[in-house]
């Protein structure tokens, strides 16, 4: 038996009061499940939800592929963050002499901006060693001393705690 235009409009009336393939083909009669099936795919009614053929299937979203790459390489960039003190400073670098050394816990003096640098366990620890006239040359003063930030100030800021910073990297 063919599809007519009334057995058409049937098996689209059945199939969106959410029969079954199976029970259209016997409704209609003379054709087969797989027939319904192809017929209502034909007609475009496939997307019906189903317990056969769950519409809520996980489906791949097409994320824009900025936002993907974006995120992965976020994802990979705390693995590489600096310490937290370093990541406040990210535009000052320990001030090099001519002769390419850093300010050290040797070479401290009170005339140079003792914000530290770098790890202190590291090799590359270094004061930043720009001039200044208190602890800190303009630029550090400026961070050790935002309010918005008064945890950070307290860890990495305060003389007390870059006193006990000397005496362990002096041991
Ligand atoms: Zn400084």
């Amino acid at each position: 038996m063919g599809w007519t235009d009334e057995r058409v409009e049937t098996l689209k009336k059945l199939w969106i009061e959410g029969l079954s393939a199976s029970q259209i083909a016997k409704q209609l009669g003379g054709v087969t499940r797989n027939a319904v099936i192809g017929k209502v795919h034909r007609l475009g009614l496939a997307g019906r939800a189903t317990p056969s053929r769950p519409a809520k299937r996980p489906r791949p979203v097409s994320r824009p592929r900025l936002a993907s790459s974006s995120s992965s390489s976020a994802a990979a960039r705390p693995r590489m963050a600096p310490a937290p003190y370093l990541a406040l400073v990210p535009h000052l670098e320990p001030l090099k002499a001519e002769d390419g050394s850093v300010t050290t816990v040797l070479t401290l003096s009170d005339s140079v901006c003792k914000w530290p640098i770098g790890d202190p366990t590291d090799a590359t620890f270094a004061f930043c060693g720009r001039s200044s006239t208190g602890t800190y040359c303009p630029d550090h003063a400026s961070l050790a001393f935002q309010p918005q930030q008064p945890r950070k100030k307290r860890t990495y800021g305060e003389p007390d705690e870059l006193r006990r910073m000397m005496r362990l990297s002096a041991m």
